[in-house]
């Protein structure tokens, strides 16, 4: 069994790599969620064998009570700016002017400069052992259990076991890539809740939280660009090193470039200034090192920086334009949001037309009117952003923004609800909203249909054949040939991908529904909690018949789930309509597909009895002991044949040879972590 596992793991992990390292999938989501599952499955099972370094052991579910600060083996200091090519070429001087060359041909590495946070990772015999800020450059928090989330970043390192130094430190800077931004600001924008300037802060944000589920849902993600310290690897340049630590799996940029002289390192500049608007993580510029390593030696540091190695930043990019028309849009869940069109601009290499106002208050602070000569500004270097009206320019003629009182598009009144900044539409046949929740509900990350594009879903909203989402399992092909542009070949296979997604997974069919704040990992949880759909609506249903204040409290009491999230779901079950619609797709022939049993949902501590034998070093017996009842087990003080399992701490006294002597379970202290933290799923 345990070699069994390990195979999964292995599996499991060369997978992930094959994902999140190297963007070449091998296989579908779907068939990495079931690998996973199986895991999980066969884990639970044999909780005894799993390890911290597992693919199942990523996210600890729950909220750390602080961060321990740690000192880095090798301080991780700032760099020099430099801010065109003649700081570029200064620094090249004082370079080989220190070591003496007069030929222009020192060899730098280049490497993109990215918008994220700095962090530290520790190995230990190939074994992720912890995650640090910076902090002040010698002493930076611990924050294992966020870094442990990022999915670039293995628990366990590739390559031969022969090559793997017992320990290794490398660096790297920890982002959010532009769509997961996007999507994050979004979703904040939806919920009411302010929108982060720039990637950086979200991820600076994300890895202070002690909120480990949180700092998941971000998504954050890695480059590794320095080996700082591995015992008995020999390594003689800087580019080497970045190769080597490729090897191990760890995620380094491939657009990193080795360049003889200063020249190149120009021309690698001048050739990122443009591109880096193709690639999907803000850049601020070049970050230039020498080669080198026993150079880097030689030059040595200021009491800052160090002098082998200085930042280039591209010249921040502002552009003007005209205000032409400000539109409002009704997104999924009825927010409506002002919309500015302008003179098309070029800016930071795309043409700007559009960029969201974000909301009516937004608007009228900044007091953006139809005419107005504005000021824009990429956001990270991506989302096109009014920094501010330029007022000398006004003629007279400019037009202030009335904000609308009812829906562009259906005509109900909006509503804007106390104390939030978002005005809605809160009608749920309003087409605005139905299209958005279609595609919603077919996405990805929900029935996952095929084909399901904007255009088809307009289409079907607009004649009429896709009044709520369970329509589309009423489609005929008939209805679907009429449409434009629509052969009888993309019908057909439409229908197909239709019948497909007619099985689908618990968690998938909550997420699908669109319920307010409920997004993949609050689904998962509920699916978890609630086990079948039957019992997620009967004990909605109940809850909205006056039980509400109750059932939002034992709703907030699952994990991943907190009270303005329990608050919108209780409110979503209560509207008869919502209720109807999921009948409804059972009727058209929606299958559940739930996960086996036993595997995810069962503790390995429910209904077992335990005795806690020695010192815990992790948590004094209160605490143990609260964490086994919460689990569902409990704790008796004396070994008996009927005692499951005796826990040992340092010390143990004559419980553990009593245990010994009756043949029950002894779990290590590790070993029982390790399965408190496994009981997440
Ligand atoms: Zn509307």
């Amino acid at each position: 069994m345990k070699r069994e596992l390990e195979r999964l793991r292995d599996l499991i992990r060369y997978h992930e790599h094959k994902y999140y390292v190297e963007s070449e999938p091998e296989i579908s989501d779907r068939e990495f969620d079931r690998l996973m599952e199986q895991l999980k499955a066969r884990e639970a099972q044999h909780p005894e064998l799993v390890t911290p370094d597992s693919p199942t052991q990523r996210i600890f579910d729950g909220t750390l009570e602080g961060f321990k600060q740690v000192s880095h083996k090798v301080a991780m200091l700032s760099l020099d700016n430099s801010y065109n090519f003649t700081e570029l070429a200064a620094f090249d001087e004082r370079v080989r002017r220190s070591l003496g060359i007069d030929t222009d041909d020192i060899e730098y590495v280049a490497e993109l400069k990215i918008d994220g946070v700095g962090i530290a990772l520790l190995y230990e015999n190939g074994v992720l052992v912890r995650g640090a800020t910076r902090g002040n450059g010698t002493v930076g928090d611990d924050i294992t259990p966020n870094v442990r989330t990022i999915m670039s970043i293995p628990l366990k390192l590739q390559g031969d076991d022969g090559l793997m130094p017992p320990s290794l430190e490398v660096r790297g800077e920890a982002f959010i890539g532009l769509k997961e931004f996007e999507r994050i600001n979004r979703e904040r924008e939806e919920a009411g809740q302010p929108v982060f300037a720039n990637p950086r802060n979200s991820t600076a944000g994300a890895l202070r939280t002690l909120d480990v589920m949180e700092v998941a849902r971000r998504r954050l993600d890695v480059f590794i660009y320095t080996l700082s310290h591995a015992e008995g690897l020999a390594v003689e340049t800087h580019s080497e090193s970045l190769k080597l630590m490729g090897r191990f799996g760890l995620k380094v940029n491939l657009t990193t470039r080795v360049c003889r002289g200063l020249s190149q390192v120009k021309n690698y500049c001048d050739e990122w200034q443009e591109k880096r608007h193709s690639l999907d993580y803000a850049t601020d510029g070049v970050v230039v090192k020498v080669n080198r390593l026993d150079y880097q030696q030689r030059l040595g540091q200021t009491s800052k920086h160090p002098r082998w190695a200085i930042a280039y930043k591209f010249p921040a990019e502002q552009a003007t334009t005209k205000v032409l028309s400000i539109d409002v849009q009704v997104g999924r869940t009825g927010a409506v949001t002002p919309v500015a069109t302008f003179e098309p601009v070029q800016l930071s290499g795309t043409t700007v037309k559009r960029a969201s106002l974000h909301n009516f208050d937004e608007v009228r602070r900044k007091d953006v009117r139809v005419g107005d000569t504005v000021l824009l500004e990429k956001a990270g270097e991506i989302i096109p952003q009014v920094v501010n009206v330029i007022k000398s320019e006004r003629t007279g003629e400019e037009m202030p923004f009335e904000a609308p009182t009812e829906c562009p598009v259906c005509g109900s009144s909006l509503v804007k609800p106390e104390g939030e900044v978002v005005t809605r539409c809160v009608n749920s046949a309003c087409p605005a909203v139905l299209k958005e929740s279609i595609a919603h509900f077919a996405s990805r990350a929900g029935f996952e249909i095929d084909g399901m594009g904007p255009a088809l879903i307009d289409m079907l909203v607009d004649r009429g054949l896709a009044k709520n989402y369970a329509d589309l399992f009423k489609l005929k092909k008939e209805n679907l040939v009429e449409l434009p542009r629509m052969a009888e070949k993309s019908a057909d296979n439409l229908l197909a991908a239709i019948e497909k997604s007619k099985k689908v997974r618990f968690d998938r069919l909550i997420y699908a529904l669109g319920i307010r704040h409920v997004g993949a990992f609050a689904a998962r949880a509920l699916a978890q909690r609630f086990g079948t759909m039957d019992e997620l609506l009967s004990g909605k249903s109940a809850s909205a018949t006056g039980l509400l204040t109750s059932e939002q409290t034992a709703l907030s009491e699952i994990d991943g789930i907190g009270e303005i999230v329990a608050a919108s779901i209780v409110q979503y079950f209560s509207v008869p309509g919502n209720v109807d619609v999921i009948e409804e797709l059972f009727d058209a022939g929606v299958e559940i597909i739930y996960p086996e049993k036993k595997a995810a949902s069962a503790s390995p501590f429910s209904g077992k009895r335990f005795v806690l034998t020695g010192t815990l070093n992790s948590m004094n017996r209160e605490e143990a002991k609260e964490r086994i009842e919460s689990l569902g087990g409990q704790i008796t003080s004396s070994v008996t044949e009927k005692t499951d399992c005796v826990i040992v701490g340092d010390k143990p006294g004559s419980k553990l040879d009593k245990a010994r002597k009756l043949g029950v379970d002894v779990l290590s202290e590790d070993a029982f972590l390790e399965i408190i933290k496994a009981d997440i799923g």
